[in-house]
């Protein structure tokens, strides 16, 4: 091919060497390169490139260079994996529940076309998530039915909306929660247009105080755990148990909003309440997240009475707020797999916790401290859990997160410790690089 005439003249502008946005498309390296990548993403990723060879930031010759580099760095998703340090199992930051492999097999499977509302014996169309409920049912045989949607406060809200309508929502003081980023309890209830009906103070409410709220307007009745926070003192609330005779001889349909997700009790949680316990005490419907404590993926769980549990699912808004087939996937392999990450997190031994970490720390010079883990956004507020970590150098919080993997640490009196509690230990040689690598990347 003959030269251009703005090469071979030393004067011309250097931007006039800049290769061409269809040939960069179209070179074989680019195109390998480009996989995973639409053409859009890959054309915005070569447009930058040679913006910056026109604003001279790099010479017109590595423009190439430049988009090969940008479109190996770039995974489709922006979203990193994490390795969580911080000794807090549900991390809302972070994902809260990591998935056990099981229901990744299982979110794998249903990726593609799958029958999430389809019998295949027959041909015909068929409930949606029969799986994922059948599984809830065997796992908690005291709810009579389920329904899946997106997530817990999606749950609340179709409960508090099909039950109660513009009618009344009874609900204690001691109860009207925020759970987290400015998000009230309250204020999702009465965005559906159904009117709160406040009993009793923010430390106590007795029974009194809800059935003198009984009456023609109520729409149901509404109990919250208060996952995230816990009131000490002169305090008193009403039991399930005791709300159930005046609902039912009211005719008003007790709902409990549990968070956490414990289908039985933990006796490593003794203070958080579980949804058989609640449904046995004579809760209508139960309302749990599936990635609490459960273990599972975002999703919203109603545990409870047929008729009720029916009514929900026929309300116009069930349609809008109901869970995708990688959640019930997911949720149904949880169920029915072996024991998930988050539980593995919360029956740690801390001896073993102790001996991971004592490893770790003589392999990347450290020290081991007491440190206790947290359940965190899943529930059992202020329980600590008794473990370790290691402790490093402050300075190392940036680069760690910012290494790959991405480890996420707590900093704290001049420490950056790593614990070791959610983080499961075949990662523990990467854990290690990752600490040398680190260090050597500080200024
Ligand atoms: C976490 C929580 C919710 C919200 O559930 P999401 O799954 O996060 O939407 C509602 N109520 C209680 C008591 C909770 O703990």
């Amino acid at each position: 091919m003959s030269q251009s005439p703005e090469r071979s003249d030393p004067s011309a502008d250097p931007r006039r060497r800049i290769p061409r946005t269809d040939h960069l498309l179209a070179h074989s390296q680019v195109r390998r390169a480009s996989d995973s990548l639409s053409e859009r993403v890959v054309r915005d990723i070569v447009r930058a490139a040679q913006d910056r060879a026109r604003r001279g930031e790099i010479p017109p010759e590595d423009v190439l260079e430049e988009i090969l580099s940008a479109i190996g760095g770039r995974p489709a998703a922006s979203l990193r994996p994490v390795l969580n340090a911080t000794g807090i199992i549900v991390h809302t930051n972070l994902g809260r529940a990591p998935l056990s492999a099981a229901a990744r097999d299982a979110v794998q499977a249903a990726a593609g076309y799958t029958d999430v509302e389809f019998d295949l014996g027959t041909g015909a169309r068929a409930r949606r998530g029969a799986g994922a409920r059948a599984a809830l049912l065997a796992a908690c045989p005291e709810a009579e039915d389920a329904l899946v949607v997106n997530n817990g406060a999606a749950a609340l809200l179709l409960a508090t909306t099909a039950l109660a309508g513009t009618g009344e929502v009874v609900i204690s003081r001691g109860e009207l929660i925020e759970i987290g980023a400015g998000f009230r309890l309250p204020d999702l209830i009465a965005s559906t247009g159904a009117r709160l009906h406040e009993v009793g103070t923010t430390n106590r409410t007795h029974l009194a105080d809800y059935t003198g709220a009984l009456g023609q307007g109520t729409g149901c009745v509404l109990r919250i755990h208060t996952s995230n926070y816990r009131v000490i003192g002169f305090t008193s609330e009403v039991e399930v148990a005791e709300l159930t005779g005046p609902c039912r001889a009211a005719g008003v349909p007790l709902v409990v909003d549990l968070g956490s997700g414990l289908l039985a009790p933990e006796p490593l949680l003794p203070g958080e309440p579980d949804v058989a316990a609640a449904l046995r005490d004579g809760a209508d419907v139960v309302i749990a997240s599936g990635d609490k404590l459960l273990g599972g993926p975002q999703a919203g769980i109603l545990l409870g009475r047929a008729d009720v549990i029916a009514r929900l699912a026929r309300h116009p808004l069930a349609r809008a707020v109901r869970a995708d087939k990688l959640a019930l996937a997911a949720l149904e392999a949880t169920l029915t797999g072996p024991v998930p990450p988050v539980l593995d997190a919360l029956r740690q031994d801390p001896e073993e916790l102790r001996e991971r970490t004592d490893r770790l720390a003589e392999r990347v010079g450290g020290r081991t401290v007491a440190h206790d883990g947290r359940v965190g956004g899943g529930g059992g507020a202020e329980v600590p859990l008794p473990g370790w970590a290691v402790a490093l150098e402050s300075d190392l919080a940036a680069p760690l997160r910012q290494g790959d993997p991405a480890i996420v640490t707590t900093v704290r009196d001049g420490d950056c410790l790593l614990d070791l509690r959610c983080i499961p230990a075949s990662e523990d040689e990467r854990l290690a690089a990752a600490v040398a690598s680190a260090r050597g990347s500080r200024p």
